[in-house]
Order: structure tokens, then sequence, then C-alpha cells
């Protein structure tokens, strides 16, 4: 991202003009597997058509949200195996309210994701199996989201570096971008 960014290749989410380099935003703290805590500086870029500011976050970490994509995502699978927000933040050390708040968007969501990942699947597999569906809307999303990463990782082998959330929040967002008002 950073090379993209220096190399004028990122364009603006708004009006599609060159985004330039424009310092850091503030560093946060993210939780990723097993306790560990990764340290995140995003690199904050600034448009040079419109103006807007745009803080670019590597794939690790989703837009307001204190842990790492794989934990979230892990969070979900679990839930999606029909495990309740207690056991599934017991399982993972993390908050109640915490996890209950990504399910419950996820939920929200749930039909959307499904609907996107089951388009990319058929976009991308040769001879696309489609997930049996499994009941709940959440279990058919994130069920979806991993029939669309394997398509993904068997059409273009890079994509294997990618883990299924870090794929499906890259896919989810449309991009790295997360846009921040401009200062008034
Ligand atoms: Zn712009």
């Amino acid at each position: 991202m950073e090379r993209q960014l220096q190399a004028a290749q990122l364009n603006c989410p708004s009006c599609n003009a060159v985004l330039t380099p424009w310092g850091h935003g503030r560093s946060r703290e993210v939780r990723g597997e097993f306790g560990a805590r990764l340290f995140v500086c995003p690199r904050r870029s600034r448009c040079s058509g419109c103006g807007i500011t745009h803080v670019l976050l590597p794939e690790t970490i989703w837009p307001r949200r204190a842990d790492a994509a794989e934990v979230i995502g892990a969070g979900l699978e679990i839930a999606a195996l029909g495990m309740g927000h207690r056991q599934v933040a017991a399982h993972l050390g993390r908050a109640e309210g915490t996890v209950r708040g990504w399910i419950r968007r996820f939920k929200g969501r749930s039909e959307d994701v499904r609907r996107y990942f089951t388009v990319a699947l058929v976009a991308l597999a040769d001879d696309p199996v489609m997930p049996d569906p499994s009941g709940t809307p959440l279990a058919e999303a994130v069920s979806a989201v991993a029939a669309a990463h394997r398509a993904a990782a068997t059409k273009w082998s890079e994509m294997h570096t990618a883990s299924r959330w870090e794929f499906a929040g890259r896919a989810i967002t449309g991009g790295v971008l997360t846009c921040s008002l401009p200062a008034s």
C-alpha cells in the first residue's frame, strides 16, 4: 500500500483523483490472536483533487475495531456454528459486549455479505460449488465468505497470503480506505 501511495497508484474513493502522502494518523493498538498486541500507525493521504484526507488502514484491521480481522472473523465462524456471544467471548478471551457488537453488526449485514460473496464466488470459480444452505443468515454469510475466499485462492495464488477475513474485509470495504472528513 505504501508503495502504491508513493507511486501515485491510489485513487480517491470520492472523486478518483490521485492520493498523495499526507503524514500519519494517530497510532493505535490492535489486539491480535492469542493476546498479541499490534501497534499500527495508519498512513494518511490527501486527495490531489478534492482535498479530502483519507486514512489508509492495513488489511489486518478493520475501521473502528480494536481487534484484528482474524479475531473478529474467528468469532463470527464460531457464532456460525450456533454458539451464543457469551460462549464466543469465552473462547476468544474477549469481553461479551464486544463480541455481541460484532455479531449484531454482522447479522445486520449478513444478507448483503452473503449476496456479495455469492456473486464473487460465481465470478471467481470456473465451476462454483454453492455452499449448502446452513440455516441462519449469519452462518450462510460466513459460508459464502469461505467459499469465495477458496475460489479466489485457487484463481490467484498470491491470495493465499491474505487470510479469509483479511480478504473479506478488503472486499467488504471495497478497498483499504476509510474516509475522514476534511477539517473545517
Ligand atoms: Zn478526491
